[in-house]
């Protein structure tokens, strides 16, 4: 490697230290849940988590971790395959008919990550005569999976029902063979629902199909956790579901899609990270499956869940902090500078309550904040000593 190039390197990320953009890594050393302890020093500092995305609290689950036991001792540790070798057991196939069971799909197939499941979708669905059309506040996932397709792309403002409109006529005009419109089920900075049911219409309307990343919503969200599609009524009028098992549902890893079997049979033959990546290990296929029956019955946790958000939401607005407006489990706290919510962060770190802060590119100039998300591991309790621990660094801070 040549001294230059590396030199180069080195620039590039002072550049970014020097942005205040640069990330760190906090080691935990506690399984993931509400009271995690981390890495400080020579001893171990307890810290309330409001960053996971565990919103019911399935992560460290005993059921799921024993039927991942399960299945390591009985069908063993990897699969050294792709799917269509040597990589599909009973436990895969089994999972892929829960997760549509679950979502009132045909089939679904598995990936590694949700990640690939959007980075691979619209390649082998679309070509160069079909439309894609995206709201601008989608995933990286969708973007890249979008970049990748020869479909012609339109881009809408974030929940601008006139612009989708617009770009669906625009769309039309340009002779566009198939549209399909393509939104996360929940804007993972802001917490907020996408309007399905407008989307829904305009794409009967003008004769689109709908896809919907539920990433931020499967398991948690609507009647036995279906989602945004269950939540906002309108089930089966979204033709395409890609979701994660990374999340709620376990939170191990690996995403897939839900649709009409005819998609999943061609994505099997086409998708490139599904044909080209490995099977997911038995263990968390079958974890995994364990938290879907889980979180289908789990209305206890998601009435806990429920409760913590309304509990935080009233008690940080009254302690005097900007929310954003919404009702999923996802509640940022605006500090707008980069610099504020840096220090914030810190100071909540200090005093054991542990966050992020997110500023630009993540999110934009000047809209810089804590993106705090409730878990139904968090008590009563967890959620008074997170509003009181918030109140006394903002004090501390003079933000407050
Ligand atoms: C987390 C997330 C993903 C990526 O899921 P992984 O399974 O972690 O790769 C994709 N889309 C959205 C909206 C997400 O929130």
């Amino acid at each position: 490697m040549t001294t230059p190039f590396l030199d180069h390197i080195a620039a590039t990320l002072d550049a970014i230290r020097a942005d205040g953009l640069y990330k760190t890594e906090r080691e935990i050393v506690t399984p993931q849940s509400g009271r995690i302890a981390i890495a400080g020093g020579d001893k171990l500092r307890p810290m309330l988590n409001l960053c996971a995305n565990n919103y019911l609290g399935l992560a460290n689950h005993p059921d799921i971790v024993a039927a991942a036991h399960q299945a390591l001792d009985q069908d063993g540790f990897g699969m050294a395959s792709v799917r269509f070798i040597c990589g599909t057991q009973t436990v895969h196939r089994a999972l892929e008919r829960s997760i549509a069971n679950y979502l009132g799909k045909d089939d679904s197939i598995l990936f590694a990550a949700c990640f690939d499941a959007n980075g691979g979708i619209f390649e082998p669905l679309l070509e160069a005569d079909d439309a894609i059309i995206s709201d601008s506040l989608n995933h990286a996932s969708i973007i890249d999976g979008v970049r990748l397709s020869k479909a012609k792309r339109y881009r809408y403002a974030n929940s601008d029902m006139d612009e989708l409109e617009t770009r669906l006529k625009e769309a039309n005009a340009d002779g566009a063979r198939f549209k399909l419109i393509v939104t996360d089920g929940v804007f993972s900075m802001d917490g907020f629902v996408a309007n399905l049911p407008a989307i829904c219409d305009l794409a009967e309307r003008y004769g689109a199909m709908v896809m919907v990343d539920d990433c931020h919503a499967t398991g948690h969200l609507g009647p036995e956790g279906k989602g945004t599609p269950a939540l906002t009524g309108v089930g089966n009028r979204v033709d395409i579901v890609t979701g994660t098992l990374g999340k709620t549902l376990g939170g191990a890893m690996g995403g897939f899609i839900a649709a009409a079997q005819p998609i999943i049979d061609l994505l099997r033959q086409r998708a490139r990270p599904y044909l080209f990546s490995n099977s997911l290990a038995p263990s968390i296929a079958a974890g995994s499956m364990k938290a879907i029956e889980i979180a289908r019955k789990a209305d206890d946790r998601r009435a806990q869940l429920m409760r913590n958000t309304a509990r935080f939401r009233d008690g940080m607005t009254k302690a005097g902090f900007e929310l954003l407006a919404g009702d999923t489990p996802i509640i940022p706290v605006m500090l707008h500078e980069a610099n504020r919510a840096q220090a914030m962060a810190q100071e909540l770190d200090r005093r054991g309550v542990y966050v992020a802060g997110f500023f630009f590119p993540v999110v934009p100039k000047g809209r810089a904040r804590i993106r705090t998300q409730m878990s139904a591991a968090l008590s009563d309790a967890d959620i008074d000593t997170a509003i009181a621990t918030f109140t006394d660094a903002g004090r501390s801070l003079g933000m407050l």
